[in-house]
């Protein structure tokens, strides 16, 4: 049982370290910031990513955005409930939210969101933010043409056949 286990925890430190070797990767090649993630399912990497920020532009291509993005990609699905993600360091707010849409049910990770924010990439605040009523955060966010939106909200309740995600 023992030897299981151990092989268990082996083939799991095998995959995190791809993930930090992803970090690794894309930090020296300016992508972005030391962030790398894979997908796993069946016991096999089905995605790779890592922190593409600078080299996209992008705010939103975190490393398991990344790795998310390209799972649901190689298996023609949105949903990876039988995935699960490795990811070299804890999901900020945003990369957690992909994984609760995504349906991955198991999250390793290495670093942890203080090592993050000990070398400059402090999501705490958003995590604060997330907890205040909107009239508190540092966002401004105003309702416009609520009657308008719902209308869409409405057909969209009264169709048949839809597509429930
Ligand atoms: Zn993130």
């Amino acid at each position: 049982m023992k030897d299981a286990h151990n092989t268990e925890l082996t083939t799991r430190n095998s995959f995190m370290r791809e993930a930090i070797a992803l970090s690794h990767e894309g930090m020296n090649k300016g992508a972005g910031g030391p962030f790398g993630a894979v997908v796993v399912r069946n016991g096999e990497i089905i995605a790779r990513g890592y922190n593409r920020v600078l080299e996209t532009n992008d705010p939103t291509c975190h490393a398991e955005v990344d790795a998310i993005r390209k799972a649901s990609a190689f298996l023609g699905h949105f949903h990876l409930e039988d995935c699960e993600l490795y990811t070299s360091c804890e999901p900020c707010p945003m990369c957690l939210g992909a994984v609760y849409w995504s349906r991955i049910k198991t999250v390793y990770y290495g670093n942890t969101k203080a090592d993050a924010a000990a070398i400059g990439f402090d999501d705490q605040f958003i995590y604060e933010e997330l907890d205040r009523p909107i009239r508190d955060r540092s966002l401004s966010m105003e309702r416009l043409l609520g009657d308008e939106a719902a209308a869409v909200f409405n057909d969209w309740a009264k169709q048949a056949n839809k597509k429930l995600y």
